[in-house]
């Protein structure tokens, strides 16, 4: 779970870490208000919205005086960022930056710790620096039985800084990020940048935080904070359906029968080059009254140009499903096409209760996959 830059610093200022005041606003005339109220020269006006790159996409700028405050927060709350509206920007004081670190702690899986991530070059986006210069990014593994003593929170200072003073503050800011992460079962606290200003202070202009779902039931706080997406809605929507749905994109609308089959399809459907909309596992046994849910949570969405219905029949029987399918398709006009395959248990008399229907009904799954990818290809 994400959670915004505003409701990140009230947690990083909880802490002791720190960052500048903000107001929040959500139109133009509130951040002009809240400009007078800050009373200070120079702010920066940020969008805040569940997503990275703001800057990049104009969705944070600079502002002297009252006009350049309202034209420009006008500007930012017109934005949509990677897709996404601004409805809020906070306003806080400008600092002055004598130069961008980068700081975070993630969740490493494959140390089973907490992995601490530092560099000079912050400011920029991290991806790329991880991409081009590896070597200019200091990673610190965090042994979870010893936490952050002085003496390594130290040394990881000082990769950064041989002034003591800034070694200490950084230290500092170091114990306090992993406590906050730790206390708050986050998967990442990132502070990019992490900003020395013109008299020496550090600050971390930027907050970015998020959270591991599965302990949301323990951090009820957290868990306040949740903004679920147009997509996390359905997600949840399908959960309480019984459904296991992900998001994915692409054109290809899945409707699979356990976990596995439903991952195998992916990966053939972009063996064939196609791009699944979708990961669906239906569950177990497979009745028209959950074909028809299933199929209606796929139509939603605008971009799937076709639909795979690839079903095992172990216990549930290909005639039986053949069956459901047949009825859900009497409830559900669409002109999307559907592709299934089944197979299992009398799949022969299934696919021979499909074959007069306008369904295109394939014998394996690779035919079937590779029709699928052929039609959102538009190949077929
Ligand atoms: P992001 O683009 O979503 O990561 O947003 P950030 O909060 O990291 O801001 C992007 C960039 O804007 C920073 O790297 C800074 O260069 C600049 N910026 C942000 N806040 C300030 C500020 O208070 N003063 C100055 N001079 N620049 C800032
Ligand atoms: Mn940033």
């Amino acid at each position: 779970m994400k959670i915004h830059e505003y409701q990140a610093k009230d947690l990083f200022a909880a802490y002791g870490i720190p960052v500048k005041s903000y107001i929040l606003c959500r139109t133009p005339d509130e951040v002009v208000s809240a400009y007078s109220q800050l009373n200070v020269n120079k702010v920066v006006l940020k969008a805040q919205v569940l997503t990275g790159g703001r800057g990049k996409a104009g969705g944070i700028k600079l502002a002297d005086n009252p006009q350049e405050v309202q034209t420009r927060s006008e500007a930012i709350l017109n934005l949509k960022i990677k897709d996404i509206p601004v409805d809020r920007i906070i306003v806080t004081e400008a600092v002055d930056i004598k130069k961008e670190y980068y700081l975070s702690i993630v969740v490493d899986r494959n140390t089973k710790s907490a992995l601490l991530m530092l560099s000079s070059d912050g400011g920029i986006d991290i991806e790329e620096v991880a991409h081009s210069t590896p070597e200019r990014i200091h990673k610190f593994q965090i042994d979870p039985m010893l936490g952050t003593p002085d003496f390594f929170t130290r040394k990881v200072a000082f990769t950064l800084f041989s002034d003591i003073k800034l070694v200490n503050q950084l230290s500092h800011i170091i114990k306090s990020l992993y406590m906050l992460f730790i206390e708050t079962d986050a998967s990442l606290a990132e502070i990019n940048p992490l900003v020395l200003t013109d008299d020496d202070k550090l600050i971390a202009v930027d907050a970015k935080m998020t959270f591991d779902d599965n302990a949301l039931f323990r951090q009820p706080k957290i868990a306040e904070l949740f903004e679920p997406t147009e997509e996390e809605k359905k997600e949840r929507d399908a959960k309480s359906k019984g459904f296991s749905y992900v998001h994915l994109g692409g054109e290809i609308g899945c409707m699979v029968n356990g976990a596995g089959l439903a991952m195998a399809t992916m990966d053939l459907i972009k063996r064939y080059r196609g791009n699944p909309a979708n990961f669906l596992d239906i569950g177990g046994s497979s009745n028209s009254e959950k074909v028809v849910q299933a199929l209606k949570l796929l139509l939603k969405d605008d971009d799937v140009k076709v639909v795979l219905i690839n079903i095992f029949g172990g216990i549930t029987r290909c005639d039986d499903v053949a069956n459901g399918i047949l009825q859900a398709f009497e409830q559900i006009e669409t002109d999307i096409p559907v592709v299934v395959r089944l197979t299992g248990t009398n799949e022969e008399a299934g696919r021979a209760l499909l074959r007069d229907s306008k369904l295109y009904v394939a014998n394996t799954m690779s035919e079937a996959t590779r029709l699928a990818v052929n039609i959102s290809l538009k190949t077929y």
